[in-house]
């Protein structure tokens, strides 16, 4: 039985189906936009490394017939991912090195992250862990009282951080019991989510899951992923609306992306559509320099005058704080005060 049917669910909670009739293959997608594989760069050696994925509600805010489409290049597999890349791992940020129990990664101070499923409704291209090896690391229900004990176990946790693959992917009924059992440790004052959900799979907003973030005992704040405004559709918008009531604080993350978002225009636009839809602006990361992604790599220097010229042409609020992950340091690394 499907999340959603065990659930009780139907209409708007009915996101599974749509998830399931999601494209799974780059050249069914290719052939619905009016585009020849050849002309935009399509290898299926990619896809062999890293399975491509998009949901078809991602896919419909696509132009049709455009190569250069900034939400096709996030998902489409390219010849340019087997080119050779020095300084490019499979663990750029150094995940493995920071587990301390099944599933848990700690990394900074105060705060620690679950990675509580493999799964994600698309595959972005540049994920930092599309290499991670998720079958030993992620958090199986057979673990999951252990690594809750490790959580209560360090009083210095306050924040626990739901992440994956994605969090959302996880049907509610298991969501409820992760948000009951971590509301009970005593020093957790607060959960974070960081999802990709609410803009590629909307529909995953539904009533019973805004039931259960406004029911939480400990506040969550939902950090969203997008990374272009054209991403940000009406039906999006309002998925963001109703999650904005039921969460304690909406933001969002992006990272920087050649042939996506590497200009000011299109990130003041992203910004602007962010505001719009209830989302403020939170950290625009520098690529982690993963297997693959090379081609996507926008350099410091150009990432830095971006940042400044965003800065000069935004209100604060509206400025995301440009960052890079660098393994082992206790925080993110800003590389501009903008
Ligand atoms: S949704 Fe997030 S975790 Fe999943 S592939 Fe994209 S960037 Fe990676």
């Amino acid at each position: 039985m499907s999340p959603a049917a065990r659930a009780g669910e139907a209409g708007p909670d009915h996101w599974t189906h749509e998830w399931a009739g999601g494209f799974g293959r780059a050249r069914e997608l290719l052939a619905w936009l009016g585009l020849e594989p050849a002309a935009v760069g399509l290898s299926e050696a990619a896809a062999d490394r890293f399975a491509f994925r998009v949901t078809r509600s991602f896919a419909r805010r696509m132009r049709r017939g455009d190569p250069a489409d900034p939400l096709l290049r996030q998902v489409l597999p390219a010849t340019d991912e087997l080119l050779p890349a020095p300084g490019f791992s499979q663990d750029p940020v150094g995940d493995l090195g920071s587990r301390r129990a099944p599933g848990l990664l700690h990394k900074y101070h105060g705060r620690a992250l679950l990675v509580t499923t493999a799964s994600c409704a698309i595959h972005c291209r540049y994920c930092f862990r599309r290499e991670f090896p998720y079958e030993s690391n992620r958090l199986e229900p057979r673990d999951q009282a252990a690594t809750l004990a490790a959580i209560a176990a360090d009083p210095s946790l306050q924040e626990i951080i739901l992440s994956g693959g994605d969090p959302l992917a996880l049907d509610d009924h298991r969501l409820e019991a992760l948000f009951a059992e971590l509301s009970r440790i005593p020093q957790l004052r607060r959960l974070r989510m960081h999802t990709r959900l609410p803009v590629v799979l909307p529909a995953r907003i539904g009533d019973h899951l805004l039931r259960l973030l406004d029911d939480c005992p400990l506040p969550v704040t939902v950090v969203i992923h997008a990374n272009h405004a054209q991403e940000l559709d009406a039906e999006v918008e309002s998925a963001l609306g109703r999650l904005r009531m039921a969460c304690a604080a909406l933001l969002n993350q992006s990272v920087l992306l050649r042939g996506v978002n590497d200009s000011v225009e299109s990130l003041a636009e992203l910004s602007e559509r962010l505001f719009a839809c209830g989302v403020l602006p939170y950290y625009l990361h520098q690529l982690d320099r993963v297997s693959g992604a090379a081609h996507f790599e926008v350099s410091d220097d150009e990432a830095i005058a971006l940042a400044r010229a965003l800065g000069a042409r935004l209100p604060g609020y509206l400025v995301p704080r440009l960052v890079r992950e660098i393994a082992g340091e206790p925080a993110k690394t800003p590389l501009a005060l903008t």
